[in-house]
């Protein structure tokens, strides 16, 4: 069949909510010369006007939205500054900026004002069209009825752990943990289990596989494509229960898997045949954002998925440690963190989003038309790009910051008694480039790990319904990962719980490079992301749902109401790992090193603490805020 017939059939010419033709072009990395960067700073929402000024409704190309990076870009490549010309000043002084209005810099704010008070006056700035960071909404509407997903940030995960600090945020804003016991429905999907795609160019064929991990291996194993040698030599992984490595101690063990990857484990400790890799390869993405090549064997023990699909294989026998039992994956606001994101905005800025419960942010609409008004103490600056934080003098005596940034093409500065960067810690060496060098260098260790959350609307879920699943592992497919949405109906939302309602289907892909070493798969992974055109991506998922869920009728052209690929390039934070780092004393990790005061500018976000987690980016500003307020 020829491309231009496989598309009709796929449904690519066909309307879908509020399609995007500007959107999703790529961008070369490193081609924009700094003559260009009005025209594509100026890069707003494009699209149906309708939405333009509410971006969690726009979709097609979202998370690092096209143009929402050309002039950091710019920064990086050294090209920025030859004719940025002289800033425009705007004479506005504040008693903090932030840079970056993801749950770090808001936090960051919220803390600022808790202690300096009410009238205190902070600027928020970010490049993006949206507010929240990771922690973004996503809105469809299919007929008259509204979903709503997580464009990022997924839940709040192991709440119980979380600081005194960051616990405190939540209870401030009205987060009760213990809702969700009953906001989420852990009994609707409880029939429904998962299966594994097969796809033909990896193994040979196409088939959709029920009952994995539900079923005995061997059964499960049975109806797959494998061949006979290979559906033995995963049962046998999976329910030998044998110890690999005899004659050690747990504690030696451990140190051994800490030093060599999952792949390694299954090959040389198991001795299984290598060919079985292929099954395994994508397991780690959704955690690590590299497959089982990257990852050690020791990680993979100690953290089993977090979909509850699969475990990982080999470690039944071993007697390992008992893992601890860790809280539900209940967490969940119907657009994820997003909530968290919404509440702290409406707690800064009065008037921005109505309401006062976690109930009732559900479905608050936010008017960002009042989030960057003179006359309120906090003010959010989107599509607003830092690209210099100076001291005023020297660092150890300034009793000022000017900041400068690229807004609507125009490059205006402010000033302000301190700066807290809670951006990410890879372009911070850019905005301050008279930071000591060893501390740029530390800054630039981390390589943010690049995920694709897409959201497909579709007109209904009974395909799921038929083949009695609720998600979909795909080893090698262009999305590894494909789930019906978390089951949460909270305030004035409900959850579409009947197979014959709009649904959102989660699809992840993690666009890494196997055999390379971690942060150069992730630096790979990113290029990948940036140069590649939404049409590519709906072109993919459009295919592959086709052909995984084929025997239940469902048909892309047909059932698909609207997409939203989420391009986090600068995704999850940088974590060290046994494999990939050196074996530092706290102090000596890189995010200690970077993280440090630099007069009146603190560094936050979730780099600094070397996490990909909210309550980290949460903790972080905290601690930039005591650093500045001490300085004050
Ligand atoms: C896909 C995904 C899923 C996740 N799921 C979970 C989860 O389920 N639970 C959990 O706890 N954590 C999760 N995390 C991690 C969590 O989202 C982060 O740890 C946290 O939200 C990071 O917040 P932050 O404010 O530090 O950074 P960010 O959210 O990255 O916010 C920083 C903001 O600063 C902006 N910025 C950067 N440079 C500039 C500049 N020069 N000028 C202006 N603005 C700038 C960025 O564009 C961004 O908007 C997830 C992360 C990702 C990517």
């Amino acid at each position: 069949m020829s491309q231009p017939q496989h598309d009709r059939e796929l449904g690519m010419g066909r309307p879908i909510t509020r399609r995007d033709f500007l959107n999703g072009v790529a961008v070369g990395v490193g081609v924009l010369g700094s003559a260009g960067f009005r025209k594509l700073a100026s890069a707003a929402p494009t699209g149906d006007p309708s939405s333009a000024s509410y971006p969690p409704a726009l979709t097609d190309m979202r998370g690092s939205q096209p143009g929402s990076f050309d002039v950091a870009h710019a920064l990086r490549d050294g090209t920025f500054w030859e004719n940025a010309g002289t800033p425009e000043d705007t004479h506005e002084s504040y008693d903090l900026i932030v840079v970056g209005a993801g749950i770090s810099g808001l936090s960051a704010a919220y803390f600022f004002r808790q202690q300096a008070g009410p009238k205190a006056r902070v600027l928020i700035l970010d490049n993006h069209d949206d507010f929240g960071g990771h922690a973004r909404r996503n809105e469809f509407r299919v007929g008259n009825r509204l979903l709503l997903s997580n464009g990022g940030t997924q839940s709040i995960e192991s709440p119980s752990d979380y600081s005194e600090v960051a616990k405190g945020v939540l209870k401030d804003l009205g987060i009760e943990p213990k809702v969700f016991y009953k906001a989420y429905d852990q009994k609707l999907y409880s029939h429904l289990g998962s299966a594994c795609f097969f796809d033909k160019e990896t193994f040979g064929e196409d088939r959709l596989v029920p009952g994995m991990g539900s079923t005995p291996w061997p059964d499960f194993l049975s109806k797959t494509p494998l061949s006979d040698k290979l559906r033995r030599e995963i049962a046998r992984l999976y329910t030998e229960k044998k110890d690999y490595l005899p004659g050690l101690s747990r504690e030696e063990k451990q140190a051994r898997l800490a030093k060599i990857s999952y792949a390694t484990f299954l090959t040389e400790v198991c001795k299984a045949d290598p060919a079985v890799l292929p099954f395994f390869q994508s397991y780690t993405h959704d955690l690590f954002a590299v497959g089982i090549d990257a990852v050690s064997a020791l990680a993979c023990y100690r953290n089993p998925d977090d979909y509850g699909g699969y475990q990982y294989a080999g470690f039944d026998g071993m007697s390992l440690s008992e893992l601890e039992k860790e809280e539900p994956y209940i967490f969940h606001f119907p657009d994820g963190n997003a909530s968290i994101a919404r509440l702290l905005v409406r707690s800064l800025v009065p008037g921005s989003i109505p309401g006062h419960t976690m109930e009732d942010v559900v479905t608050a609409k936010a008017d960002y038309s009042r989030l960057d008004q003179p006359s309120s103490p906090i003010r959010i600056r989107l599509n607003s790009t830092a690209v210099r934080a100076r001291n005023m003098g020297e660092p150890t005596a300034a009793k000022e910051v000017e900041v400068a940034y690229v807004r609507e093409g125009k490059l205006q500065t402010a000033k302000a008694k301190s700066c807290v960067l809670a951006c990410y810690n890879g372009i911070v060496p850019y905005l301050c480039t008279e930071l000591p060098e060893p501390q740029k260098e530390a800054l630039h260790y981390g390589v943010k790990e690049p995920f694709i959350y897409t959201h497909v609307a579709i007109r209904n879920w009974m395909a799921f319904h038929k083949l009695s699943i609720r998600q979909v592992v795909s080893p090698g497919s262009y999305h590894c990962f494909t789930m019906l949405d978390f089951p949460v109906s909270l305030g004035g939302y409900d959850f579409p719980s009947q197979p014959d309602e709009p649904m959102v289907l989660f699809m992840l892909r993690t666009p890494c490079q196997p055999g390379l070493a971690r942060r150069e798969q992730y630096r790979m992974g990113r290029y990948e992301l940036i140069g590649t055109p939404f049409s590519t991506f709906e072109r993919n998922l459009r295919d592959q749902l086709n052909r995984m869920l084929l025997s239940a009728g469902f048909d892309s052209a047909r059932d698909i109401a609207a997409i939203t690929v989420n391009r986090w390039a600068h995704g999850y934070a940088y974590e060290y790992d046994s494999l990939s780092d050196p074996l530092w004393t706290p102090d000596e990790r890189p995010c200690v090193i970077g993280r440090k005061q630099f007069g009146r500018i603190s560094i936050a976000n979730s780099d600094a603490g070397a996490s990909a987690y909210t309550n980290v980016a949460i903790d972080q500003a905290h601690r930039a805020v005591q650093e500045q307020l001490k300085a004050t």
